[in-house]
């Protein structure tokens, strides 16, 4: 009977504790998302310059740059699964939306592809414990939806016009209409004027809603900053 009892423990610590470990596991693998997105008239008038997609010049909105999994400590995982490539098959089905939503704009130029490919590789492999290929990049599409940056913006005054605004206005008028107090990046124009590069919004760990940030990215603009045309 002992050794029954006794090899029935055992049994059942070799089928729990497995299981505990991966759980634990899986849910350290990241703490929230940056949702990113770029402001092409930013991307495009700096020393670099850009190319417009092979579909044309993209809409003058906000785009998707990425949706990157970070830690609370400000670190974060990159490039988790080789196992796993960009599948576009596994994504027929948004890929016109991507068009619109996540255009890219380096050169030479491109369908999309080669950007998407790299922010799933980079960052959305590092989410697979909470969502798949498919679910990562509908999510982020799913969040541009619910965040209209440009209509936060201009609701405020503040348009794509080459003229400089407060970064605070700029901050404040986002947190006012989408709810959570977004990071603003900066970069610079041709003749080195900070401008308005990217906004980074924090969403939980299962990409279903925004949150506040737990943690900044670092980084300054200027007090006032430009926010070119496109
Ligand atoms: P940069 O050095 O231009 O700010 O960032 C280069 C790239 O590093 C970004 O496009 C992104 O892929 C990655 N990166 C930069 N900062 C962060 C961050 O705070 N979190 C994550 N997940 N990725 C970041
Ligand atoms: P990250 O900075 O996210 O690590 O890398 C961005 C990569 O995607 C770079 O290799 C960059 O050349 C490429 N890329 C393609 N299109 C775009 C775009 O429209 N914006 C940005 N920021 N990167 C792009």
């Amino acid at each position: 009977m002992k050794i029954l009892l006794a090899s029935l423990c055992v049994i059942s610590l070799l089928v729990i504790l497995p299981s505990v470990f991966s759980a634990s596991s899986s849910s350290e693998d990241f703490d929230f998302f940056y949702f990113v997105q770029q402001w092409p008239g930013s991307y495009c008038d700096t020393q670099k310059k850009c190319c417009y997609p092979t579909t044309g010049k993209p809409a003058a909105d906000f785009g998707i740059h990425g949706l990157w999994p970070n830690y609370k400590d400000g670190t974060y995982p990159s490039n988790c699964d080789e196992t796993k490539p960009f599948d576009k098959s596994t994504i027929s089905d948004l890929i016109t939306s991507m068009k619109k939503s996540w255009p890219t704009l380096a050169c030479p130029s491109g369908s999309g592809e080669a950007f998407w490919e790299h922010e799933w590789e980079k960052h959305g492999t590092c989410s697979e414990s909470v969502i798949d290929q498919h679910e990562y990049f509908q999510t982020a599409l799913n969040l541009k939806q619910k965040t209209n940056l440009l209509g936060a913006l201009t609701k405020a005054g503040i348009n794509p016009d080459g003229k400089s605004y407060s970064l605070e206005s700029i901050r404040d008028s986002i947190k006012e209409s989408i709810g959570f107090t977004p990071w603003v990046e900066c970069n610079r124009d041709g003749s080195g004027n900070s401008q308005l590069y990217q906004v980074y919004l924090c969403v939980d760990r299962s990409g279903s809603g925004l949150i506040e940030c737990p943690v900044f990215p670092h980084g300054k603009c200027g007090a006032e900053i430009e926010f070119p045309s496109f």
